[in-house]
Parts: C-alpha cells; structure tokens; sequence
C-alpha cells in the first residue's frame, strides 16, 4: 500500500488530480439526475473539490482521507466557498471506525480504487458495502486499461473490477470516460463503474 507519508508529500505541491473542480464524470451524474440528493460518502476524498459539489448540489456528504494536509484542502475549500460539509480524517480501510453500518445510500470513490494495493481491494469492498445501505450504490471512477503505460496511478481493467466487486455487487456498468488531471492532456482514460449493494452475503 502506498504509505500515508507519501501521499502527505504529495499535497506538499498541488498534486495532477487537484483540478481545482469536479470530476466531469460525477457532474454529467448529477446533472442527468441519475445522482440525486441523499446521504453520500466520498472516500478518499483529497481536496475535497467532488464532495463539495455534492454538498453545492443539495447531497448531505461526507468525505473521508487518511492523509491530514488532504483534509485540511478541503475543509478550507469548503469554508471559503461557504459549503456546508464534513471531512473526516481517516482510513478508509476501516470504516466501520468512523460511521455506522447502512449509513449511505451512496459512495462515490474518484481515484481511490486504483491508489488500492490489491491485495486490500476485498477489504476495501467489505468496508463499503458494510457502509451502504442495502440496495445502496458505489459510483467508482479510476484510470483503465485503455490508458497507456506511464506515470500515475495503476491502469485498473474490466475484469478486475468485476472480480473485485462481484457477487458482492450487481454491476449495472463499466463505462469509458476520462479521469481529468493536470498532467494527462484531455483527461487520463478511465471507467465509470456503477454497482449496486446487492442481496448475497
Ligand atoms: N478523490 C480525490 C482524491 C484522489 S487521490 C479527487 O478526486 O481529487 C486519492 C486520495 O485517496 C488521496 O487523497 C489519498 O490520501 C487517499 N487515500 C489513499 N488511500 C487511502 C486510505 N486507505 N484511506 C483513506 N484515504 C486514502
């Protein structure tokens, strides 16, 4: 797992996923209506710029980052934009620490998934969908396969999502897209999944 240390020195300088806004991709979800207003959990939350939309967009959110600085980003972003939301410090390995069981309807994930060691990816699954409500739904956006080798995060394919997320989730898709950054011109390629809390234990 990439240490805590390091993401802190990452946010020693603007890191390429601080665009300074939202993720297009959560946008067009919103903006659609496919995404409505309800108790949401960002996890992995950096600057915070996704979870303030929602907030901005009438969502009751919360977001989540085990790295201080992070937090700190975003709790300012969000006082100086007078956007009524919570930041909490912490790992999102352990969820259950820090909120109860069914609490959100939704979790989005922007560039968390893909920062996963695999190895902790089933534990990473467990901690959502323990965090969801039955039926609740996870809308993951990460660097895919399509992207050609090079630096940033690791390229996550099709198969592996459903591997991960599978049977614990009914994926309803995995859509292209792009992940927008501040060295990737037009936008890193990227999927778009979105996958329901389903009934199987
Ligand atoms: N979602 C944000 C940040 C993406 S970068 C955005 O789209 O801008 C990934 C973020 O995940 C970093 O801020 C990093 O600190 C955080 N992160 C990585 N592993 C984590 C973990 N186990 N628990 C909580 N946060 C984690």
């Amino acid at each position: 797992m990439t240490k805590l240390s390091t993401w802190g020195d990452s946010y020693s300088s603007v890191p390429p996923w601080d665009i300074g806004h939202p993720q297009q991709a959560f946008v067009e979800l919103v903006e659609s209506g496919e995404l409505r207003p309800s108790r949401i959990l960002d996890i992995g939350s950096g600057p915070g710029e996704n979870t303030i939309f929602l907030a901005k967009n009438g969502f009751s959110a919360v977001g989540i980052d085990f790295t201080p600085e992070a937090v700190r980003i975003a709790r300012n972003r969000a006082i100086q934009r007078g956007i009524e939301v919570e930041f909490v410090v912490g790992d999102v390995l352990n969820l259950h620490r820090y909120f109860m069981e069914d609490g959100f309807y939704n979790i989005i994930d922007s560039g968390l998934f893909h920062s996963i060691h695999p190895q902790s990816l089933n534990e990473l699954v467990r901690q959502i969908r323990r965090a969801l409500k039955p039926r609740g739904v996870y809308y993951m956006l990460c660097f895919s396969d399509k992207e050609p080798p090079g630096g940033g995060p690791r390229r996550v394919s099709r198969e592996e999502i459903k591997e991960i997320l599978q049977p614990a989730f009914t994926i309803d898709y995995i859509r292209e897209t792009i992940f927008e950054s501040r060295i990737h011109e037009g936008g890193a390629k990227a999927y778009l999944t979105r996958a329901t809390n389903s009934e199987v234990s």
